[in-house]
């Protein structure tokens, strides 16, 4: 077996014991006889795991029962729609601060919604830092605020939350959950695809304040609510099971490692290791994010020209490490370093960096 080193986007690299945990439950789940794949999302082994997922994720979040933990198909994308046509009321305004191409898409769907308002921006400089909080200039009474903790395609992460006082704060937390510690209470809610950091591809989790969900729209369709699925512990109709399992394993690894503080650390040498190679380099690697908004998760950096950007991605391809490929909008490089990510991958990757540089600088 050759195992890559897996820089991917996402879906993204996961742990390996949780994929070898994974390969060994495959056929008899929990002495069942059967692949959870298989197993009635109606039976007591899967409403524990169900309840474990949930539980894991508000423990390493270190939030009490004032919030629902909810797993919805559908991505971060039906979120984008999902967040107004709950909490946009037609009299109502809701805030977005636009940061990337994925804040733009949740902007985009809530305009089709109601009425919604820019409250900063950096689009004119591609994105490349978080805006200050002097440049937050927010609506009258926002129903809601609206931000993208980690601009996956562009390597910016807000480095501090901006305060927008009793106004319920909405994230997108696609590419950074539970990959640093932060205070989810300032939070109404939190939505995160899990394909990046805590899982595969097929289910989000959605991080919800249990007094902001009593306030969502009754009036849209059953299957768009979120009551719905805080009725039905996310099992109103029948769920991604096997997305939710390996998320779960995904959360358990987590635990393992020590939590959320100790993943901070690793995350943090892990970008060290990468940015440090992009900043002894002189200039020949220069970075697409600002210093102070740079990503722990993913890093854009370019090249002297697109051709050596086009020979560094096929001659790391051919040492073993992929999905590097930058973002069309931005070009050049782009590391993805989620939770799954090795530090042993970060170290090549730097190594491979230095020498290339010797070589073609
Ligand atoms: C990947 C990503 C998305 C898209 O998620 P889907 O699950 O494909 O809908 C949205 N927001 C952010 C920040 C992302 O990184």
């Amino acid at each position: 077996m050759s195992r890559v080193y897996n820089f991917n986007p996402g879906p993204a690299a996961l742990p390996l014991p949780v994929l070898e945990r994974a390969q060994q439950e495959l056929l008899d789940y929990q002495g069942q006889g059967m692949s959870i794949l298989e197993m009635s999302h109606r039976s007591k082994e899967y409403e524990a795991l169900n309840a474990r997922a949930e539980e894991r994720i508000k423990a390493l979040l270190g939030i009490d029962d004032s919030y629902r933990v909810l797993f919805i198909p559908g991505g971060a994308s039906l979120q984008f729609a999902m967040v107004p046509m709950n909490f946009l009321p037609a009299s109502a305004v809701a805030d977005y601060i636009l940061t990337g191409a994925w804040a733009e898409k949740a902007f985009g769907e809530a305009k089709k919604i109601g009425q919604v308002h820019i409250a900063a921006s950096t689009q004119t400089e591609n994105y490349h830092r978080i805006p200050d909080t002097s440049a937050i200039k927010l609506s009258d009474r926002p129903a809601y605020v609206h931000i993208t903790s980690n601009n996956t395609i562009y390597g910016t992460q807000w480095q501090q939350y901006p305060d927008v006082g009793d106004y319920p704060l909405v994230a997108d937390m696609s590419s950074d959950i539970l990959s640093r510690p932060f205070d989810a209470s300032k939070f109404a809610l939190i939505y995160a695809g899990t394909q990046k950091n805590i899982g595969s591809a097929g289910v989000t989790a959605i991080i919800i304040r249990q007094s902001w969900l009593d306030q969502a729209s009754t009036v849209i369709p059953t299957i768009l609510r979120y009551t719905t699925f805080a009725k039905n512990n996310s099992l109103y109709n029948t769920p991604p099971t096997f997305s939710v399992y390996l998320m779960s394993l995904v959360l358990e690894w987590i635990e393992d490692q020590g939590g959320v503080a100790a993943i901070d650390r690793i995350n943090r040498q892990k970008a060290a290791v990468v940015y440090t190679a992009v900043e002894r380099s002189g200039g020949f690697y220069h970075g697409h994010a600002q210093p102070e908004s740079r990503s722990l998760m993913n890093a854009t950096f370019r090249l002297p020209s697109e051709d050596l950007e086009k020979q560094f991605i096929s001659e790391a391809k051919a040492a073993s490490m992929v999905g590097l490929g930058g973002h069309r909008s931005v070009g050049g490089i782009r590391v993805s370093l989620y939770n799954g990510v090795s530090r042993e991958a970060c170290e090549a990757l730097a190594a491979f960096m230095d020498e290339f540089m010797r070589k073609n600088g």
